[in-house]
């Protein structure tokens, strides 16, 4: 699936004031892409990606996906945050086949997409665990996995490692990549940190804040998988930083 944002400015009023979120944002996505967008807190990335999960609509301009404008949510596009979301009051297995019992497939089937789904995401072993049983990684393993059970075109991805310890977010860096390099679905993948964005991205848009606007983009040309202490990540992410410290 394809995703389009064409002029698409979004203020948000307010009785004493208004805050221009985004102003007059182009940005195109191709099919299959994975795209990191970076920028500081408030410039406007998760406004851009409810834009596109259809969570809510533009002042002016037009989001569109596959050439049709976005009218709502839709499973063909999920969103992932930080904070995985998951039901406590289920186990592992039951919040990934969350999304198929509630399109009312037949349990079997429900169940058997969970299971290889867990695998992918390495966490078959922890399929009757509960949610407060988990650590943050496996939390937001079993969201990733809840999220692809509905086999969705589009994965919008918001900071969803940003509350993760270091080892924890590069395992997680990979596994990432490998499902993407498995099954090619189009990544909108936010985060304030340039390194992340480098190893992830197939092209990394800088935006920046008051208002949100996109001030440069990188097309990201490295070899996968990638890791955050590449000796070809650092220097890319370090001109990256020095051009968002210049503006
Ligand atoms: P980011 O995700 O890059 O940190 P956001 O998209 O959350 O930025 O926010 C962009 C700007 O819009 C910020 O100034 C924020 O305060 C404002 N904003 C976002 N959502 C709302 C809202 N629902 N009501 C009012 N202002 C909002
Ligand atoms: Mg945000």
């Amino acid at each position: 699936m394809n995703l389009e944002l064409k002029q698409v400015s979004k203020t948000f009023r307010r009785p004493r004031r208004s805050v221009t979120a985004l102003d007059r944002i182009d940005l195109a996505i191709a099919e299959q892409e994975f795209l990191c967008l970076i920028g500081p807190s408030g410039c406007g990335k998760s406004t851009i990606l409810n834009l596109l999960a259809g969570l809510d609509f533009p002042s002016e301009g037009a989001v569109l996906a596959d050439g049709v404008p976005v009218s709502g949510p839709d499973p063909s596009r999920v969103l992932i945050f930080q904070d995985a979301g998951l039901f406590p009051w289920l186990n592992v297995q039951a919040n990934t086949e969350f999304g198929l019992r509630m399109k009312g497939l037949p349990s079997a089937e429900c169940a058997r997409t969970a299971e290889s789904l867990l695998e992918m995401v390495h966490l078959e072993k922890f399929s009757r665990s509960w949610v407060h049983e988990l650590s943050g990684g496996m939390k937001q393993r079993v969201a990733l996995a809840r999220a692809l059970a509905v086999d969705p075109e589009v994965l919008l991805l918001d900071e969803p490692f940003g509350a993760l310890d270091a080892i924890t977010r590069d395992r997680l860096h990979g596994d990432l990549q490998e499902l993407w390099l498995r099954t090619h679905k189009t990544m909108v993948f936010v985060t304030h940190n340039v390194r992340e964005a480098v190893v992830l991205g197939d092209r990394v848009v800088v935006m920046s804040p008051h208002p949100g606007r996109i001030l440069a983009e990188y097309r990201i040309d490295l070899p996968r998988p990638r890791r955050m202490e590449d000796p070809c990540v650092i220097p890319l992410a370090g001109k990256i930083l020095a051009g968002m410290q210049v503006s």
